[in-house]
């Protein structure tokens, strides 16, 4: 069960006067593909009360679960999520404005709820559009915004992004894609825009006509190119929060992960805790009681 009224950890106590009659509060969790955006959501809305807002625009249709790295049921712990897996027409179009429109209801009905509304996703340009255009900047004039960012070195992101496709093959990745596969689908709509599905076209294509040998190959190209296009997305996700911060100047609380991807099993777990969930405990719990 979760509590109803938003509790910062001991020591702090929450104005909560200050927060229905002051500027409400909304948190927001940027990282690049990969960086542990989610498992951090998860970890402040079990602490703070909160809801989640998806904000990454191939998880907000249904389907292709693995391929996009949507949060299982499982990982989510009860935790309320919103617009995450929303869009039932794989061709459906999901514009900045339609984000911004669900997303600024969505907030004000948890906010509503007494609940805090935690914006989560990759996709920097619906963030940075509901945050600094809609609407004549609205949303900063009815909001103030935590904003934490998860880093973790490029290398470091570059080898678990790889690890990640592999295990996604292992989970049934390619079953999922040949799903939704249709040979004249267009890949610049819709949820076939996702990485890891226009990779797999060839593949897929030519599977049925083809020895073991050749098939093979083809099967290994596109897991080549799913790579790569995984980490050119990362990396241009990073180069994306880095203007946010340094040209418009954003003030983004810096959470460097790096360590966490270098340990395995319960030091990992420990290295998250003192490098990324508790320090964003104390920035947000230091947030809901200004
Ligand atoms: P852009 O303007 O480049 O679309 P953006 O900030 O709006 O950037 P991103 O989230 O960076 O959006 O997504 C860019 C592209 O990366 C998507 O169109 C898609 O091809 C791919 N992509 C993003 N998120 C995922 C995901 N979860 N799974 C698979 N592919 C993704």
């Amino acid at each position: 069960m979760q509590p109803s009224l938003i509790v910062p950890p001991s020591g702090l106590k929450p104005n909560l006067f200050n927060l229905r009659h002051q500027k409400e509060k909304v948190v927001i969790v940027m990282g690049a593909t990969g960086t542990g955006k989610s498992r951090l959501s998860i970890d402040l809305a079990t602490r703070f009360s909160a809801e989640i807002i998806n904000s990454d625009k191939m998880q907000v249709y249904e389907g292709l679960d693995v391929v996009t790295n949507k949060i299982t049921n499982e990982e989510q712990r009860g935790v309320p999520h919103h617009l995450l897996g929303i869009l039932k027409k794989p061709n459906a179009d999901f514009t900045v404005t339609d984000f911004c429109d669900k997303a600024s209801i969505t907030v004000e009905s948890i906010l509503s709820h007494n609940r805090l509304p935690i914006i989560v996703g990759g996709s920097n340009s619906y963030i940075e559009h509901l945050i600094d255009d809609y609407n004549y900047k609205l949303f900063r004039s009815k909001y103030d915004c935590c904003f934490l960012w998860v880093d973790v070195s490029m290398p470091v992101l570059n080898s678990f992004v790889s690890d990640r496709v592999d295990a996604m093959l292992l989970n049934g990745m390619v079953d999922e894609v040949r799903n939704i596969f249709d040979p004249n689908a267009n890949y610049s709509k819709g949820i076939r825009r996702a990485i890891g599905v226009p990779e797999f076209d060839k593949y897929l294509r030519n599977e049925q006509f083809l020895d073991e040998k050749s098939r093979a190959g083809l099967l290994q190209e596109a897991i080549k190119q799913m790579k790569e296009n995984t980490s050119k997305l990362a990396c241009r996700q990073l180069g994306k929060i880095q203007r946010l911060r340094n040209i418009k100047g954003w003030n983004l609380h810096r959470l460097d992960a790096t360590e966490v991807f270098r340990k395995r099993g319960k030091e990992a777990d420990l290295a998250w805790e003192n490098l990324v969930a508790g320090p964003s405990t104390e920035i947000v719990g230091q947030f809901l009681c200004n």
